[in-house]
């Protein structure tokens, strides 16, 4: 079994690995660490989740450690190394990860979004500093300004970069890419290997070497997925059952729109469910405030548009819920990519009305997960027939009802659960690929009993004799 001393790192990045709780490299990590230390550009295709950060920050680091240097003089510190993120959220979560990686080198590390303090950036800059992560938009600022040199760059990192292109930046990118010295190296990361992508790469890359651990638009086998059927003016009542009966103790609700979002985390509120909000509305420094304390578990609900789909790690999210279903299959991928991460198991909710069945379908296509419709008793569509074939789905029992009592809804979620982890759901996807590639060694972690994904009660076999539970 490779060990990350055995792909060429040096024992003061091992040593700051194991700190970390690192103690095997994924498969992406073992794919792309020596071919990276060796000087290669990389066309990296990997999942989220999958370690991809470490895959391309472990070599760099590797590299550039020859300029480490504790000299308080900026002229010593020059920027070796751009990674160039879709997103804020992504950037400061990269940022965080390097901080961890290099804490035993004496290289500066930096990193640069909007909605924050242009003039502290550039005070960080003016120190100097070896690695530089940031935004498009932050960093062409900064370099209109004359801020920040990039002569010296000798690696640069496109990470998303079919995000990036999907949010119109591909200009942009071109622009920087140019003002990078010719002789460097170039590692781009992208969930998918798009037409825009491939030219990107022909245009900016020295014979890259093509690096694939998972499918392409796979979702991970550790995610369980369920996909309601329901009737729209219902989802809010259904949303609110589905946390309070399942008892989830931390999930990420997805909606399209700011508006549903805003509407959603109010009447989560009003109910007495402690949630916030992200979208692209919230100042920057709302977002990241809010993410911290949903990261910490002081927020039982975050409610978010697609701008929390990507690249956010949250440990231990045992539930994602799609209010609605996203516009794009491709963002429904990521979106369930919240959970399920690092080897951990997850459960996906997606509440679908009569409209998005279009959606379905092209999530089914996209992903070939065999997904089947489901229903919860007293909450049946009325579109329900007319356009769903009986045969094709599957009844769900009841939702556990104020009626209950704990103590015996606990009993029966727990005996039910041993059931649905038995049933064949899990034994067919494992012959999936990505299950090889998702587990991370060592970050497989026991739930404890509140955080455990309780999905039992979407058992199927609809009034299974254990569950007469009443709404
Ligand atoms: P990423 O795909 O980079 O977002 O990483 C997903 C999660 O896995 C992050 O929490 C990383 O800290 C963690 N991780 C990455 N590589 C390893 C590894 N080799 N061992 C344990 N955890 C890891």
């Amino acid at each position: 079994m490779s060990t990350f001393a055995s792909l060429g790192l040096s024992e003061e990045i091992v040593s700051a690995l194991t700190e970390q709780g690192y103690h095997t490299p994924t498969p992406i990590q073992q794919a792309a660490i020596p071919r990276a230390l060796a000087g290669m550009d990389l066309l990296a295709a990997a999942q989220t989740g999958t370690g991809k950060t470490a895959a391309f920050m472990l070599p760099s680091l590797e590299r550039l450690k020859r300029y480490a240097n504790t000299s308080t003089s900026p002229a010593m510190h020059p920027v070796r190394m751009l990674v160039l993120t879709p997103t804020r959220e992504l950037a400061d979560q990269i940022d965080q990860n390097v901080q961890g990686y290099l804490k035993n080198l004496s290289l500066r590390q930096t990193v640069l979004f909007g909605g924050m303090n242009m003039e502290i950036q550039k005070q960080d800059l003016r120190q100097g500093c070896e690695i530089v992560i940031a935004t498009v938009g932050r960093l062409l600022d900064h370099v209109q300004q004359k801020n920040i040199q990039l002569n010296k760059v000798e690696i640069v990192v496109l990470d998303e970069a079919d995000r990036m292109l999907d949010m119109g930046f591909i200009d942009d990118i071109r622009k920087i890419m140019q003002m990078l010295p010719a002789q460097r190296q170039t590692l781009l990361f992208s969930a998918t290997f798009a037409p825009a992508i491939q030219r990107l790469a022909q245009d900016f890359m020295h014979q890259p070497e093509e690096i694939q651990v998972a499918a392409q638009n796979t979702t991970s086998a550790n995610v369980e997925q369920h996909i309601i059927a329901l009737d729209n003016g219902r989802k809010r009542a259904l949303l609110q059952r589905l946390i309070l009966d399942l008892d989830i103790a931390q999930v990420i609700v997805f909606c399209n729109t700011k508006q549903s979002v805003d509407q959603v985390n109010r009447e989560l509120n009003r109910r007495g469910i402690s949630a916030q909000a992200i979208h692209g509305d919230k100042s920057q420094q709302t977002r990241l405030e809010t993410l911290s304390q949903f990261k910490e578990g002081s927020l039982r609900v975050l409610v978010a548009t697609d701008v929390a789909a990507r690249g956010l790690d949250i440990a231990e999210l045992p539930f994602v819920i799609n209010y609605e279903l996203p516009l794009n299959a491709e963002d429904y991928v990521h979106r369930i990519g919240r959970t399920g991460r690092a080897g951990a198991e997850g459960i996906a909710i997606s509440l679908m009305d009569e409209q998005e069945q279009k959606i379905f379908n092209a999530i089914k296509e996209l992903t070939g997960n065999d997904l089947t419709i489901e229903r919860i008793e007293g909450f049946e569509p009325r579109w329900w027939g007319d356009t769903v074939s009986e045969d094709r789905t599957e009844k769900l029992p009841k939702v556990a009802g104020e009626n209950t009592s704990t103590a015996t809804s606990q009993r029966r979620t727990k005996s039910t659960l041993n059931k649905v982890n038995n049933r064949g759901n899990k034994s067919q996807d494992s012959k999936d690929i990505t299950i090889d590639c998702q587990h991370i060694p060592g970050r497989t972690r026991r739930f404890s009993r509140h955080n455990h994904p309780q999905c039992a009660l979407l058992q199927r076999n609809f009034g299974a004799q254990e569950l007469k539970i009443r709404i």
